[in-house]
């Protein structure tokens, strides 16, 4: 296996740090790559964290993944990426400086704005070697995602890891242009979305449940026997899902708890006139999970309040 014309050899371990670009002030900005070899023959795995620079969750998974070694395999390979965006990354921001989405960016160019080289980068270098993945993400902006994977459940192998993972939620996730995920399936890697918590903030449960996942795929590949403890939750089928949306401005105090099973026309929360005027009470329009809540609670009129997914 070769990154950046550097050779890594079956048995061997290797930190690598890849140039993207330089800033104006003439620093270079690095992206960290630790590939971990077993002798023994198996699948690559990819394990790649910020490429949203303010999704911090699947930076602490993958640390602490590297950190207590459970990266190594004993089959295969891992390639563990913790900050793919480390633009985003040091400015708490979703984007590269120029203001791009370097998940829309895909399929890169070498010559490109940063999102684009940055995508390039992993197009090029990266994901030639990947069988499977699992790109780490939290809800945007102050969103909360209750954790889930997502992903195209119509291709079994998707399916059968998504089981093997065995998230509180799986969620069928239709392509989007422009996508990791897009150009990893014409590469001929399948990479699977994680998605657990807010950006900005670490969430233990969703940390836990991204690290216990990541070992359960890797016992499912046969690239380690780490033992991991039984989830506490059976996983659930979401097959489709919506955003309940505020029909006026105001505070918003929720009712419900993030992960919770609500009836149709059950309470969700209230919004309310900052000057008293009016109290808006907020009703399931089905019944559903609440499989991610927008944690701000200044709501603008339309802006998404609940989302709620159906079994
Ligand atoms: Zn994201």
């Amino acid at each position: 296996m070769k990154i950046n014309q550097i050779e890594i050899k079956p048995g061997e371990e290797k930190k690598l740090e890849a140039n993207i670009a330089k800033l104006p002030s003439r620093s270079s900005v690095d992206v960290t790559v630790y590939v971990a070899r077993a002798k023994k023959v198996g699948p690559t795995l990819l394990l790649l964290g910020g490429m949203h620079g303010d999704e911090i969750n699947g930076v602490e998974i993958i640390r602490r993944l590297v950190d207590r070694r459970w990266n190594i395999p004993s089959a295969g390979t891992t390639i563990s990426i913790p900050i793919l965006n480390v633009f985003g990354f040091i400015q708490f921001s979703r984007y590269v400086p120029d203001g791009k989405d370097v998940n829309r960016s895909f399929p890169g160019s070498k010559n490109g704005s940063l999102a684009s080289r940055i995508a390039y980068f992993l197009r090029t270098e990266i994901l030639p070697n990947v069988d499977y993945g699992i790109d780490f993400h939290t809800g945007g902006a102050e969103r909360t995602n209750y954790p889930q994977i997502r992903g195209m459940m119509q291709n079994l192998t998707n399916l059968e890891l998504a089981k093997a993972f065995h998230p509180p939620f799986i969620l069928n996730a239709n392509f989007r242009a422009k996508s990791l995920r897009q150009t990893a399936k014409k590469l001929g890697s399948q990479v699977l979305i994680y998605e657990g918590g807010e950006s900005g903030r670490l969430d233990e449960f969703a940390i836990k449940c991204g690290m216990e996942g990541t070992l359960r795929v890797m016992r499912h590949l046969n690239m380690t026997d780490i033992a991991v403890s039984e989830a506490p939750y059976e996983h659930k089928f979401i097959v489709k899902s919506s955003w309940l949306r505020a029909p006026v401005s105001g505070m918003f105090i929720p009712s419900i708890k993030i992960g919770q099973l609500v009836e149709k026309k059950q309470q969700i929360g209230v919004i309310s006139d900052p000057f008293g005027g009016y109290q808006k009470k907020l009703k399931a329009p089905h019944s559903g999970y609440i499989i991610g809540l927008n944690n701000n609670p200044v709501m603008h009129q339309g802006d998404a309040v609940v989302h709620i997914g159906w079994e």
